[in-house]
């Protein structure tokens, strides 16, 4: 087995990209971005970190299968079924909704890596978490290791710890995107007392601040530094947008050259300009924004939505 994380261990920092832009000058403050996206050219972005020891687990504890769940543009399942392959296990994805057809590129390039794809229905999923649909599960497809949706248990917060290292006490402000948490909570518990981590979640609702607080703790997680979450910048919540975020996607690729997605780290960029705008950051401010990849999704995403956001 070729263990793939271990083929790259990456100098720290991984590329980090100075943005150089008027607005960050007038306001004195500096703003990176840590390219998570160029972390494995399949395995991208956090998802790299979050299967990490997950797929350690799974091989020490002699597991031939992994068995996922997502929705049909996700980012984890797109990781997992490369990981899976590149690790030599079995992967199987229980994607959420009726088959479709014609496969988007999300799941075309799953099954290429040779991941079983298995549809069910919105109500079924829901029961994702419950011993008795597991159970199910196991007559059905033997036994396998079980990684949850979106990636986020223990193992994977012990993965997001290791995106920060000892250089990065430097900035005062670590900003990520939030989805399930787990990426926050692995940063959360790296950052030192003097930082803070800006948390901006693509979920709408204010729910996520105790689902966070709970990870958190769940977790034994207590962070040495600040943290906040931002729940004003979802565009209408998770896998929504609109052409306000698309205009600024498109600005901020002509200005830096990175691509964001639509769903999570665009969200993320737009928050930090407008507090940028709004003077929430202090003059002398140091801002290291986590881009967490999810590049693989932009062109299923740009075939559904009819735009053309750059990859
Ligand atoms: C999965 C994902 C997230 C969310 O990460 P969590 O750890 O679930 O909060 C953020 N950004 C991108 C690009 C992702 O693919």
């Amino acid at each position: 087995m070729q263990e793939y994380w271990k083929t790259l261990l990456l100098p720290n920092p991984i590329s980090t990209q100075e943005i150089q832009l008027p607005l960050l000058e007038e306001k004195g403050i500096s703003l990176a971005v840590r390219r998570l996206d160029q972390v494995h050219d399949l395995v991208s972005g956090n998802k790299f970190y979050k299967l990490k020891y997950n797929m350690e687990e799974a091989k020490k504890k002699g597991f031939s299968t992994l068995l996922t769940f997502g929705g049909a543009f996700s980012n984890h399942i797109h990781a997992t079924a490369a990981a899976a392959r590149l690790e030599g296990f079995k992967s199987i994805g229980i994607i959420r909704g009726e088959e479709i057809i014609s496969l988007n590129p999300t799941l075309s390039f799953a099954k290429s890596e040779g991941m079983q794809l298995e549809f069910i229905s919105r109500e079924d999923y829901r029961k994702k978490s419950c011993d008795s649909f597991v159970e199910k599960l196991k007559e059905k497809f033997g036994d396998f290791y079980l990684i949850p949706e979106g990636g986020t248990n223990a193992l994977a917060i012990a993965g997001t710890k290791e995106i920060l290292s000892e250089v990065d006490s430097y900035y005062s402000h670590i900003t990520c995107s939030i989805g399930t948490g787990g990426t926050f909570a692995g940063l959360a518990e790296s950052i030192h007392s003097d930082q803070n981590l800006l948390g901006f979640s693509s979920l709408k609702g204010d729910f996520i601040h105790s689902e966070i607080n709970n990870l958190l703790l769940e977790n034994q997680i207590y962070p040495k530094g600040k943290y906040s979450i931002f729940d004003n910048y979802h565009f209408g919540g998770y896998g929504k947008s609109d052409s306000k975020l698309f205009d600024f996607m498109q600005w901020f690729y002509a200005q830096t050259q990175i691509p964001l997605d639509p769903i999570y780290t665009g969200k993320m960029m737009f928050g930090i300009f407008d507090l940028v705008r709004k003077d929430f950051f202090q003059k002398g401010s140091s801002i290291l924004a986590i881009h967490s990849g999810g590049l693989q999704g932009i062109a299923g995403f740009n075939q559904r939505m009819g735009t053309k956001l750059p990859v």
